[in-house]
């Protein structure tokens, strides 16, 4: 348990750029080479993937993922949004703790499964974060 980044990101061992929190559910900004506004949701619990998930916990991932992708849209205005889960090593999960991408896409950006082209600075994480926070909060509030 304690060797899973997610699991150690969930406890605050390791920091992490948080967009949104629940009982069940973590949100958090990706570091990977992404364009901005790339957040993974995870379950809190360490649920290795989509064959151990709940129903409880299936659900409450989809509404936080749908929450936020509005306040991506919201915040960024992308093209679209890819929405999608690597499952298993074969199929490219690399970090074995179940969670969603949602990861904003412009008409220039690398298409099919390579990533985006743009790598927000570290720094610029917490911007990022701070304006889809801004968002969702907006979005409740309608
Ligand atoms: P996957 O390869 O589909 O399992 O997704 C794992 C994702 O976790 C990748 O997009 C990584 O960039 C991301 N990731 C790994 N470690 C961290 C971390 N400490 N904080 C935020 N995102 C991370
Ligand atoms: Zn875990």
């Amino acid at each position: 348990m304690t060797a899973c980044v997610f699991c150690k990101i969930v406890t605050g061992q390791i920091p992490a750029t948080r967009v949104y929190e629940d009982a069940q559910v973590l949100a958090f900004m990706d570091i990977g080479e992404v364009n901005p506004g790339h957040v993974l949701v995870a379950t809190k619990s360490h649920v290795e993937d989509v064959y151990a998930l709940q129903d409880a916990q299936a659900a409450a991932v989809a509404q936080v993922a749908a929450r936020v992708a509005r306040a991506i849209r919201a915040a960024f205005a992308p093209d679209g949004l890819s929405v999608y889960q690597a499952n298993g090593k074969a199929a490219g999960q690399t970090v074995l703790h179940y969670h969603v991408h949602l990861v904003p896409r412009h008409q220039g950006d690398a298409m099919a499964f390579t990533w985006p082209v743009r790598n927000p600075p570290r720094d610029q994480l917490e911007a990022h974060a701070a304006r889809i926070r801004a968002a969702l909060g907006q979005l409740q509030g309608e």
